[in-house]
């Protein structure tokens, strides 16, 4: 049994804005389930702790030399039960609007003393000094906000834990000026190349993945894809040369939030055995969202940050093609203000055909999942991509773009074993034609049951992925001590 500390920004069903929120509940349940003492850290934002019913406070500290104390509380996880220590510092973290930006789409101006804070108790957790009576043996870092902890770790004079730097968006770094540096109690030397300095900046991941002993992404492909110019995010010479410590583990879901079966989002639940009731439960989505109710009208369904990266400006090309063709479109998602501009005049043109809604709406993302026919995900790049997994569980297949965790996740139809349809070039054509296979199949009921059926059957749980970690895990704590 190994002593792990997840640290992370986010974790679902307590505060989400994406994929790591997800993870960061299922990989430590399945850590858990596998006999490892896991035990997360997150910050104490309102919504953390309005949901841990059972908190106590465990230590009083003060995180950097001359600040106010903060508290460490500890409590357990509303579902699995993991344990949390959530790091409460009220003046940082209890703020109206969302936990790394405000309302306007702007950065809180002090996210890097809010993550460093975060990244500092991390690295305390996982040292001799620890502020409670428990000590990591492995902190496991989850992106930028966590990226400074295996900097931290190394400066450590006393027995320290190893640590994991895993990747979820390397596009997301936490680049700061370099004033920070002194503010987070970092001294000058590791404000190097062969340190925490990325570009003249103080860059969180750089830190981590310079200092931790391995670097994990999401997804095999991804691994080898960040290693080269075009998606390293300028990190790829340090990637490469850290190559024999980078691997890539792919992501599993939470097969008991994400099931057709049991879920409590859904009116009509159902299973592989009748999937007429899938069928129920696209009509009653087609009325509550105003859509023409159809039973054969391929009704396509987007669950989405709406960036760049998700590739949603090719569907919006692409799409008065599909809506000749009788499809419909249910979209849910918020982002970029352009993109939620076009997709909104979009809903107005085709009134009863496409449905927009902007904002994040846990319940509806999982009617859309159950309720659509096809799910898309054209992705530019996508580490590992949680969205095109739940698709192929509800028997609703994916379009996906050919790259990261969906490359690594998604058979492609033309297989006897296909879970979704696989395309390869970025662009509004392929997405078109892709889309239109993938109707063509759905008219084709036998085939599409097939694919449905293949989705719904095909391994998408942690039990492989996590026992990955485990044996990372030990593999990092057997070796001696120091890789820099
Ligand atoms: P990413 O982490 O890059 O945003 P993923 O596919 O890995 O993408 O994970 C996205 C997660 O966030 C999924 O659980 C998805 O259902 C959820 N999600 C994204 N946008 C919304 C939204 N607007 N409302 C509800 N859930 C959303």
């Amino acid at each position: 049994m190994t002593r792990i500390l997840f640290a992370t920004s986010e974790v679902h069903p307590l505060i989400k804005t994406g994929g790591l929120a997800d993870v960061s509940a299922s990989l430590p349940a399945a850590l858990q389930e596998l006999g490892q003492d896991v035990r997360l850290l997150v910050p104490g934002y309102s919504q953390v702790l309005d949901g841990l019913s059972d908190k106590k406070t465990v230590a009083t500290f003060a995180v950097f030399p001359g600040q106010p104390e903060v508290r460490l509380l500890s409590a357990s996880m509303p579902n699995t039960k993991v344990p949390v220590y959530v790091l409460d510092a009220p003046q940082y973290f209890c703020r109206v609007a969302g936990p790394y930006q405000y309302h306007l789409g702007g950065d809180w101006p002090d996210n890097p003393m809010r993550f460093g804070m975060l990244s500092r108790v991390a690295a305390m957790l996982g040292s001799a000094g620890s502020p409670v009576d428990w000590q990591a043996e492995l902190v496991h870092c989850n992106d930028w906000q966590t990226g400074l902890a295996p900097a931290y770790l190394h400066l450590e004079k006393s027995a320290h834990a190893r640590s994991v730097m895993t990747v979820h968006n390397l596009a997301f770094q936490g680049n700061f000026e370099r004033d920070w540096l002194k503010l987070l109690n970092l001294p000058q030397h590791v404000f190097d190349m062969h340190g925490v300095e990325f570009h003249g900046n103080l860059s969180f991941l750089k830190s981590g993945l310079h200092y931790a002993n391995r670097i994990v992404t999401v997804s095999p492909t991804y691994a080898h894809e960040i290693q080269s110019t075009e998606m390293g995010y300028g990190m790829q010479g340090l990637l490469t040369a850290r190559k024999a410590h980078v691997s890539g583990i792919l992501n599993g879901i939470d097969e008991n939030e994400w099931n057709p079966a049991t879920d409590k989002h859904l009116e009509v639940r159902y299973d592989d055995s009748d999937l007429s009731l899938k069928t129920r439960g696209k009509l009653a989505l087609q009325q509550r969202l105003g859509l023409e109710v159809n039973e054969h009208a391929p009704l396509l369904g987007v669950v989405s940050r709406l960036t760049h990266q998700k590739g949603l400006d090719l569907l919006l090309e692409c799409l008065p093609a599909l809506m000749e063709g009788g499809a419909q479109l249910v979209v849910l998602g918020s982002g970029e203000a352009e993109l939620e501009r076009r997709y909104q005049h979009l809903a107005q043109r085709y009134a009863g055909r496409v449905s927009v809604t902007i904002g994040f709406n846990e319940a509806l993302s999982h009617q859309i999942m159950a309720g659509a026919d096809i799910f898309l995900m054209p992705s530019r790049f996508e580490p590992c991509g949680l969205n095109q997994m739940y698709g192929m569980r509800y028997g609703t297949p994916p379009v996906v773009r050919r790259t990261g965790g969906l490359a690594d996740s998604v058979i492609n139809a033309n297989l006897p074993e296909g879970t979704g349809f696989v395309f390869d070039e970025p662009s509004a054509i392929s997405l078109q034609r892709t889309i239109k296979w993938a109707i063509e199949c759905y008219r084709d009921t036998k085939n599409f049951r097939r694919i449905q059926l293949n989705g719904m059957h095909h391994d998408v749980g942690w039990k492989h992925s996590a026992q990955l970690y485990i044996d990372l895990y030990k593999t990092i704590l057997n070796e001696p001590a120091g890789h820099i």
